[in-house]
């Protein structure tokens, strides 16, 4: 699992969040219970003088008095555990994560809840607000699509089908699979099938990044021309182990944006890590929106996935209207 630092430095900082907030419930609680019980300030102040006298009494070697005070204290301790029991005080700070106590290292190794908030966090940063659990592959739902052939006798149920198909497979047996690109018109289900990829590959604990090609490519030339100096975004599209591009092509295309779009890809090729497109334009539009390289990139190297038929968001539309 490969996280930037940003993501893995904000997933720590969250855990240690909890863990002060845990502490500061646990201190108020304990507060309130000593408020409401005031003898047990009583039980604290005979224990700690008790405590000094058998101290004092053993090491002037009288055992016998010594034994008999430790007793007494041994006492206290039971009615002041029985008395903070009935307020329902826990012994301890109530933590989130149990293999870590929200230290958020188990082992000396980085503790699973840490990567797995590493790897929400990555989805989300990019992603905003949408919903994980709405596009996944169970509520993908051929039934949209037509059954009628088309000149080539391949029915939009039948493409979308065998598509649904290699979309399962490569999230199954990521990071094996290569690359995807998704290509058709708007409302065929292009992006609901990216995020369920990106979901199932997110579960499997992978770095996952997902974005629409023009808010990708405004942060990093928003960056590259950033006098900071920082590379965080590009260093993160560049890194992690599954990228998913939205809507390429939608984008306003300029020398830069071609060339951050080629850059991407060609890195994430050399360093054998997978990428997810998804456009509306067809390879020869890719060819002459971006540049030969560009395309001839993704025809050597990608699962070109044709998804045609009908804007399902229409129907669902007219649907809804009935
Ligand atoms: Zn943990």
């Amino acid at each position: 699992m490969a996280f930037s630092n940003d993501v893995l430095r904000e997933a720590l900082k969250q855990v240690s969040d909890r863990r002060k907030k845990a502490q500061r419930e646990f201190e108020k609680q304990k507060s309130d219970i000593y408020e409401a019980h005031p003898e047990l300030s009583d039980i604290d102040n005979q224990m700690q003088i008790k405590a000094s006298r058998a101290a004092l009494l053993m090491f002037s070697g009288n055992t016998f008095e010594a034994e008999k005070l430790q007793k007494e204290l041994n006492e206290l301790t039971v009615q002041k555990a029985r008395i903070l029991k009935s307020a329902e005080l826990p012994e301890v700070p109530e933590c989130c994560c149990k293999k870590c106590n929200d230290t958020g290292y188990c082992d000396g190794k980085l503790c699973e809840c840490v990567t797995d908030l590493a790897a929400s966090l990555s989805y989300t940063s990019l992603l905003g607000d949408m919903p994980l659990d709405v596009s996944t592959f169970d509520s993908f739902d051929l039934d949209y699509y037509s059954e009628e052939k088309n000149e080539k006798g391949v029915s939009p149920r039948r493409q979308m089908s065998a598509i649904l198909k290699i979309c399962r497979d490569f999230a199954e047996k990521f990071p094996e699979g290569k690359n995807l690109l998704f290509t058709g018109s708007s409302g065929l289900g292009k992006t609901h099938l990216s995020l369920a990829i990106a979901n199932e590959v997110l579960k499997k604990g992978h770095s996952v990044v997902y974005g629409s090609a023009q808010n990708l490519i405004t942060e990093v030339s928003r960056e590259t021309f950033d006098r900071s100096g920082s590379t965080a975004k590009i260093d993160s599209l560049n890194s992690c182990e599954l990228l998913i591009l939205d809507d390429l092509g939608t984008e306003f295309s300029t020398q830069l944006s071609s060339s951050i779009v080629y850059n991407i890809i060609n890195t994430r090729l050399l360093r054998g890590l997978s990428t997810v497109i998804s456009t509306n334009l067809d390879i020869k539009q890719i060819n002459d929106t971006y540049s030969e390289r560009v395309a001839s990139r993704i025809i050597g190297s990608y699962t070109v996935c044709p998804c045609f038929g009908n804007d399902i968001r229409l129907i669902k539309a007219k649907k809804a209207k009935k």
